[in-house]
C-alpha cells in the first residue's frame, strides 16, 4: 500500500525549500563581525557594490547584497560600510625583514598599520628570519604573515658577503654543484617558503638549487645569474624574477655577444669582492643594453617568460628611486616619523643627501626601460607580483607598497591590476588562492577597508579605515593608536 507523507511533514518540507529564497534569517547570521553595505573589490569579481561581509572567527562568512540579508545581531560588531571598499589584505611581496637590526622590531606593525597582512621576506640569516616568521604565527592576528627564503644562494665569489655595510652578510657562496646542494638543502631542512638564487651562480649550481626546490615543491625565486641567458634561466624552471634583474641583456639586440663578456669577466674576476665584480659587470653593460633594446627578441624572451609562468616582481619602488626621489616627498619624510631611532634619524639625512645627488641620464634611461617593461609584462601575459625591497634605500615598510602599487599603474597596470599583484598573486604564488586573495565566502579574514575608491585613484589604497587581520579588526583608532607607538619608539 502506497504511504501518505503526514500534512505537517509536508508542510515543513515546502517551508525547508522555501526558506533558500528567503532573506537570511537573523538568528542564522553566524558572525562576529558584519561589514554592512560596503562596496567589495577583488581581482576576480572587480568591483560588486552595496554588500554586507559577515566575518566568522578568522574566515569571511556569508556575503550578500546588502538587501537580502538582516544585518542585526546581538553579538556582531558591526561596520557601517556605506561608502567605503573592501578588499583583500595587501602583500608586500619583497621584503627584508632582518636587513636593519634596530628596524626589525618595528616591521610588523608598520607593515599592519599600512594595510599590509602578508610579506614575503626574500633573503636574510635564518637565525635572523626564522624567529620573525614564527613570533608571526604564534600572534596572526596581530602581524602580517610571513613567508622566507632564507639567505640569498650564491655561487663564488658571493655578493652578499658582509664585506662591507652596503653588503651584510645576506648571501651565502656556493663555489660547486655539491656545495649549491647542500646549501639548498640546509634551506628545506629548515622549512623555508622559497628559495632565492642569486647572480654569481654557474649555470650548473643553479640547476641544482632549483632541482631540490622543485622537488620539495616550494617556489624559486632569484636573479638571472650572471652567467645565464634569462630565457635559459627560465626554462630551467624558475618561479619568479627579482627586480626584472639581468633582463635587459636578454632583450639587447647583442644578448648573446654581452653573455660571453659576462662569463669571461666572472672567469677573469673570480678573485674579486663579490659586490666589486658585480658591479663591474654591470657597469660595463647595463646602459648598453638599456640603449640597444631589440623588440623582436624583447617579444621572444617575454613569451617563454610567460610560457613557463615565469613570473616578474619589478620592484619599482627601489629601482625608481635613485631617479623618480620620491623619498624626499613631504609625506615621504613624514613617514620616516613612524622608524625607530636610529633609523629615523639617518633616514631623514641621508634621504635628503640622496636627493642632493644630480640624476645621471643613465638612471633616467634606466628608469624609463623600467616603466616600459612594465607594459610590455602585461602585453605578454607575464604575471607580476608587487614588492618593494623595503626596508633597503628609504623604503619604509608598509608605507612604501602603497608607492609600489602607484608606480604599477604609472608602467600600465589598472589599478585593479594592481590590486591583484599584491592580493591575488602572491597567493596564487604560494598555492593559498583557494583561501587567500579574494573577499569570498569561506576565505581566510584578511582584510583592508578604504574611504575611498582605488579603483578611481590607486592613491586611494592610503585612505584606510580598517584593517582585519586573521579575523581579528583593527579600526582606525587602533591603528592611530599603532602609530603613535611607533611615533614614541614604542
Ligand atoms: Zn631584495
Amino acid at each position: 500500500m502506497k504511504k501518505l507523507i503526514p500534512f505537517s511533514i509536508f508542510l515543513l518540507l515546502i517551508l525547508a525549500c522555501n526558506s533558500t529564497k528567503m532573506a537570511i534569517p537573523t538568528a542564522n547570521l553566524a558572525a562576529d563581525i558584519i561589514v554592512k553595505n560596503v562596496h567589495i573589490i577583488d581581482a576576480k569579481n572587480g568591483l560588486q557594490k552595496d554588500m554586507t561581509v559577515l566575518i566568522k572567527g578568522n574566515r569571511i562568512g556569508k556575503i550578500e547584497q546588502t538587501n537580502e540579508i538582516n544585518a542585526k545581531s546581538s553579538t556582531a560588531t558591526i561596520i557601517d560600510g556605506s561608502g567605503k571598499y573592501l578588499l583583500p589584505g595587501l602583500w608586500d611581496a619583497h621584503v627584508h625583514l632582518a636587513f636593519i637590526k634596530e628596524l626589525t622590531p618595528a616591521m610588523f606593525k608598520l607593515f599592519l598599520a599600512h594595510g599590509i597582512t602578508s610579506v614575503r621576506d626574500t633573503g636574510g640569516q635564518l637565525h635572523l628570519v626564522l624567529p620573525e616568521r614564527e613570533k608571526a604565527r604564534n600572534d596572526p592576528q596581530n602581524t602580517p604573515r610571513v613567508m622566507v627564503a632564507g639567505p640569498l644562494l650564491d655561487g663564488v665569489p658571493t655578493v652578499y658577503d658582509g664585506s662591507t655595510p652596503n653588503n651584510p652578510h645576506l648571501g651565502i657562496g656556493a663555489g660547486t654543484v655539491e656545495e649549491a646542494a647542500k646549501n639548498a638543502d640546509e634551506m628545506l631542512a629548515a622549512k623555508v617558503d622559497l628559495l632565492k638564487a642569486y647572480e654569481m651562480l654557474t649555470p650548473e649550481a643553479f640547476k641544482t638549487i632549483l632541482a631540490k626546490g622543485k622537488a620539495a615543491g616550494i617556489p624559486i625565486t632569484g636573479h638571472v645569474p650572471l652567467s645565464m641567458d634569462a630565457i635559459e634561466a627560465s626554462n630551467a624552471g624558475m618561479s619568479s624574477m627579482e627586480h626584472m634583474r639581468n633582463l635587459e641583456f636578454a632583450c639587447a639586440a647583442d644578448w648573446e655577444e654581452l653573455l660571453a663578456k659576462r662569463k669571461k669577466m666572472l672567469f677573469d674576476g673570480q678573485a674579486e669582492i663579490g659586490s666589486t665584480l658585480r658591479r663591474n659587470i654591470h657597469t660595463a653593460q647595463r646602459s648598453h643594453a638599456v640603449d640597444n633594446q631589440d623588440a623582436a627578441r624583447r617579444t621572444k624572451v617575454l613569451k617563454v617568460l610567460a610560457e613557463n609562468e615565469t613570473w616578474q616582481v619589478p620592484t619599482m619602488s627601489i629601482m625608481m628611486a635613485g631617479a623618480e626621489r620620491f623619498n624626499v616627498r613631504p609625506d615621504w619624510l613624514e613617514s620616516f616619523n613612524l622608524l625607530p631611532e636610529p633609523v629615523r634619524t639617518n633616514w631623514k639625512t641621508n634621504a635628503v643627501k640622496f636627493a642632493e645627488t644630480p640624476v645621471t641620464e643613465a638612471t633616467t634611461a634606466y628608469a624609463n626601460w623600467f616603466f616600459e617593461m612594465v607594459g610590455h609584462l602585461k602585453t605578454a601575459n607575464v604575471d607580476i607580483m608587487a614588492g618593494t625591497d623595503c626596508p633597503i634605500f628609504f623604503l619604509t615598510p608598509g608605507y612604501s607598497l602603497h608607492e609600489e602599487l602607484a608606480l604599477l599603474v604609472k608602467g600600465g597596470l589598472t589599478p585593479l591590476e594592481a590590486i591583484e599583484a599584491a592580493t591575488t598573486k602572491p597567493a596564487e604564488y604560494f598555492k593559498m588562492d583557494k583561501e587567500l586573495g579574494l573577499v569570498q565566502e569561506g576565505m581566510l579574514a584578511d582584510l583592508l577597508l578604504l574611504d575611498a575608491n582605488p579603483l578611481e585613484d590607486i592613491r586611494n589604497t592610503l585612505k584606510i579605515n580598517a584593517v582585519v587581520r586573521d579575523g581579528k579588526l583593527h579600526n582606525r583608532a587602533a591603528l592611530d593608536a599603532l602609530k603613535e607607538d611607533l611615533r614614541e619608539g614604542k
